[in-house]
C-alpha cells in the first residue's frame, strides 16, 4: 500500500516538472513555430519558450523549407 503511494507521488512530481519545463510536444527533430514562421533544432532553447500551439513537426529541414518556415538563426538547423 506504502509502495502504491509513494509511485503515485512519483507520478505527480514528474508531471508537474513536465509542465514546468515545457519539452517541445513533438519527438521530431526540428520543431517548427507558425507564428513566426521560423524552425528550429528540438534542442533549441526558444523552443520552450514557444507556445505550444503554435509548434509544428518536422522531420528533415527541407520539410520546413517546403512549408514555407525559415531556420532561426540562434540554433542554425
Ligand atoms: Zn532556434
Amino acid at each position: 500500500m506504502k509502495k502504491i503511494f509513494a509511485v503515485i507521488v512519483a507520478g505527480l512530481i514528474l508531471t508537474a516538472a513536465t509542465v514546468i519545463a515545457a519539452p517541445p510536444q513533438f519527438d521530431t527533430p526540428y520543431i517548427g513555430n507558425s507564428y513566426r514562421k521560423t524552425f528550429h533544432r528540438r534542442d533549441c532553447p526558444s523552443v520552450p519558450e514557444m507556445n505550444y500551439k503554435n509548434q509544428v513537426p518536422f522531420n528533415t529541414r527541407e520539410e520546413a523549407f517546403a512549408a514555407g518556415y525559415s531556420p532561426c538563426g540562434n540554433c542554425k538547423p
